[in-house]
Formats: structure tokens, C-alpha cells, sequence
């Protein structure tokens, strides 16, 4: 229980990858607070179970990350039942695939709202309680396809390619403090959001994998669990990939 009496707060985990980590988080022994997007509770509330019926501490709290307001009610609730925030998984994500001549207006901007806007917003609002205790780690999701690109991703990879940039410019700002700022890259990991892959392009995909398999969300979450424990104490603004050797 090398995590026992942290707090972590990971945002989007009512499913797929923000699920697998609050689950791994909480055996390790951190505190959960399971943020959910606010039309989702119901799914929200499986995952609270589960920590729960497994000794666990969590707690449930809405919140669009791309929301401001939202985001900083959150932290305050965060802090009013445990005290303190250690640490921050930057986990909620969305996609609006579409070639760049035909993509909207708004499938540009709700990706960067909240793939990268929303990065923003809950590490500024969980830093404060982080520099307050000289301590706090924050770990985001980005994706490969921020390094790589990806032909239709053109919106979700300048927000992944964002939240890389964001982490080494947070981690070399807070690293004096004793706060690690870091990213992991996940490339094709079996969730909901992949699930709208055609047969074709996971095929594709598949032949790109050395490893021979997609990933499954574990995969990530161990990784996550890692960067927030003791063992990863010298690595900060680092951006480690979780895709089975799909770039390398
Ligand atoms: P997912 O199954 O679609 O889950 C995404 C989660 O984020 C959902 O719980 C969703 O809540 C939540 N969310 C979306 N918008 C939100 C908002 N504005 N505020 C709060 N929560 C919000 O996706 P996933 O595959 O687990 O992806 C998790 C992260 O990994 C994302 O950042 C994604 O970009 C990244 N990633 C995934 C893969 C992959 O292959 N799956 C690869 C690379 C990177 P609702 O469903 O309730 O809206």
C-alpha cells in the first residue's frame, strides 16, 4: 500500500483508461476522488462501488473539466472531504475525428476545450494545495498520436501534442517544490473511445504493434500508479509511452 492516506484525483473516470487507473490507484492505497462528467452519473457511481466495496475511500465528483467553474468547485470539494490533493491524473478526453476541409468549428474547439484547455484548468486549481504541501504529482494523459499525427486527428493531436509541451514547461516551473509533472502516451488501447475504429483501420493498426496486441487499459494504469509513487521520484516533464512499441 505504498500509496496509503494520498489523495488522487482522477478526472473521466467513470469508463475505460480513468476507470482502470482510480481502481489501480486505490489498491495501491491512495483516497479517490472519481470525477465524472456530469450527465454520466450512473456509471460513475459503478466505479465509486467497486473502490468502495474494496476497502477503499472514494468519493464522486462532477465536473466538466473544460468548465472553469466547474473545475475549481470540484478541487474545493476535493479538498473539503480530504484535506489535501496529492495527486492529479489528467485523464478526461474526448475525439471529433474528421478530415481538417470538413471539420467544425465546434469539433476543433470542444477537442482542444477539453483535451488540453481542461489539463489547464485542473492542474492550475490542484497546484495550489500541491505547493502548499511541497509535495503532489501530476500525471497527464496525452497520446502518440501527439507525436506521431494522425490523418483525421488533426484537433485531438495539436491537444495531445499541447498537453506534451504543457508538462515539460509545468514540470521545470514546479519542480523546486517538489511537484513531478509528467505524460503518459497511450497508443491503441482497447476502450469505448476506440471502439468506433472500423475493422480495417484496426487491422491497421494491429500490424503496427511489435507487440502483437492493443492495449488494454491496465496497461496504462500501471504505468500511472508508477509516476505517482515514491519509485518515480527523479523523473519529471518525461512523456512515457504505453503502446507496445507501435512509435518508436
Ligand atoms: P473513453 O472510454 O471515451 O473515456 C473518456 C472519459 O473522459 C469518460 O469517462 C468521459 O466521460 C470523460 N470525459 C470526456 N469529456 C469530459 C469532460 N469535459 N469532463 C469530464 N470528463 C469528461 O476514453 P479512453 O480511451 O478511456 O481515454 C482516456 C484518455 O486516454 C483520453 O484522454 C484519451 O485521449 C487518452 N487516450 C486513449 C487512447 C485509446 O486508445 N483509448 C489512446 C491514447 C490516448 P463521459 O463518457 O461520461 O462523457
Amino acid at each position: 500500500m505504498f500509496l496509503e492516506n494520498q489523495v488522487a484525483l482522477v478526472t473521466g473516470a467513470s469508463q475505460g483508461i480513468g476507470r482502470a487507473i482510480a481502481l489501480a490507484l486505490a489498491r495501491a492505497g491512495a483516497r479517490i476522488a472519481a470525477n465524472y462528467y456530469p450527465d454520466q452519473i450512473d456509471r460513475a457511481r459503478q466505479v465509486v462501488d467497486e473502490i468502495k466495496s474494496s476497502g477503499s475511500e472514494c468519493i464522486m465528483v462532477g465536473a466538466d473539466v473544460s468548465n472553469k467553474v466547474d473545475v475549481e468547485a470540484m478541487i474545493a470539494q476535493v479538498l473539503e472531504h480530504f484535506g489535501s490533493l496529492d495527486i492529479l491524473v489528467n485523464n478526461a478526453g474526448i475525439t471529433r475525428d474528421q478530415l481538417l476541409l470538413r471539420m467544425r468549428d465546434e469539433d476543433w474547439h470542444s477537442v482542444l476545450n477539453t483535451n488540453l484547455t481542461g489539463v489547464f484548468y485542473c492542474s492550475r486549481a490542484a497546484l495550489k494545495p500541491m505547493l502548499k504541501n511541497r509535495w503532489g504529482r501530476i500525471i497527464n494523459i496525452a497520446s502518440v498520436v501527439g507525436i506521431t499525427g494522425n490523418a483525421g486527428q488533426a484537433n485531438y493531436a495539436a491537444a495531445k501534442a499541447g498537453v506534451i509541451g504543457f508538462t515539460k514547461s509545468l514540470a521545470r516551473e514546479v519542480a523546486s517544490r517538489g511537484i513531478t509533472v509528467n505524460a503518459v502516451a497511450p497508443g491503441y488501447i482497447e476502450t469505448e473511445m476506440t471502439g468506433k475504429v472500423s475493422d480495417r483501420a484496426k487491422e491497421q493498426f494491429l500490424k503496427n504493434i511489435p507487440l502483437g496486441r492493443p492495449g488494454r487499459p491496465e496497461d496504462v494504469a500501471g504505468v500511472v500508479v508508477f509516476l505517482a509513487s515514491h519509485s518515480a521520484d527523479y523523473i519529471t516533464g518525461q512523456t512515457i509511452h504505453v503502446d507496445g512499441g507501435m512509435v518508436l
